[in-house]
């Protein structure tokens, strides 16, 4: 077969621990989605104005090809004046399926990294408040910076630790992966109820407290304990 243009290469992340037994030498893995679950911790819900009651969770999405790998700079994007960060654990699929019980839902998980949920807030509110889809506000490019992945047989399957993040040094965000409002079992469930998952799909599980603003020259810096740390500069 032939194309008429030239078919784009498949979006990756690098695999830590190269040269592991589950991963050789130069290993990537293959994103095929990205899922991003939204207020999935009852701080940062109640701080974009919202109660942080146990409703069923939400997602949206982002494109693979927003993803920009950790040590990269971040180019301020255009059309809007207040661009946030939220940092967050992400979890990479090894299987796929569609209702996947929370019960198996971590057979399912190849490992984890640390992400960044690049968000025009502006853009964001506007489509909130008209009722429009959120894709300008979340979905633009490098929208998804993200560490290389970590096999879960490295890191193990992390359900608390401390997840942050800070701007020039200064920590911004502060929680723990023990205040999500759904665990990465519920979201696997919930989310595989409404779409068929795959091998390669990446989800972003939710950001805690302290989301803010960046302007150029800005380092963010973050991490989740026992799973990676992440660097981008803003230019
Ligand atoms: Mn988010």
């Amino acid at each position: 077969m032939e194309y008429v243009i030239e078919p784009l290469a498949t979006p990756s992340l690098a695999v830590a621990g190269v040269g592991s037994a589950d991963a050789g030498e130069g290993a990537r893995f293959p994103v095929r989605r990205i899922y991003c679950a939204g207020r999935n911790y009852a701080a940062h819900a109640r701080e974009m104005g919202h109660d942080p009651a146990r409703e069923p969770p939400f997602f949206f999405q982002k494109n693979p090809d927003a993803l920009l790998p950790s040590g990269s700079k971040f180019p301020y994007p255009a059309a809007s004046r207040d661009v946030h960060f939220e940092i967050e654990l992400a979890c990479a699929l090894g299987k796929g399926g569609s209702n996947i019980s929370a019960a198996d839902a971590l057979d399912h998980v190849w490992g984890y990294a640390v992400g960044l949920d690049m968000t025009r807030r502006d853009l964001q509110g506007a489509a909130k408040k008209l009722g429009r889809p959120w894709e300008a506000g979340k979905a633009f490019e490098h929208s998804a910076p993200c560490t290389p992945v970590h096999p879960a047989g490295a890191v193990g399957h992390p359900g608390e630790g401390r997840i942050w993040l800070a701007v020039n040094g200064e920590v911004r965000q502060e929680g723990n992966l023990n205040e999500m409002i759904w665990t990465v079992p519920e979201i696997i469930e919930q989310l595989s109820a409404l779409f068929t998952l795959a091998p390669g799909d990446l989800i972003f599980t939710g950001t805690p407290a302290g989301v803010g603003a960046i302007e150029r020259g800005d380092v963010m810096t973050g991490g989740v304990e026992g799973v990676d740390e992440i660097e981008i500069e803003v230019v």
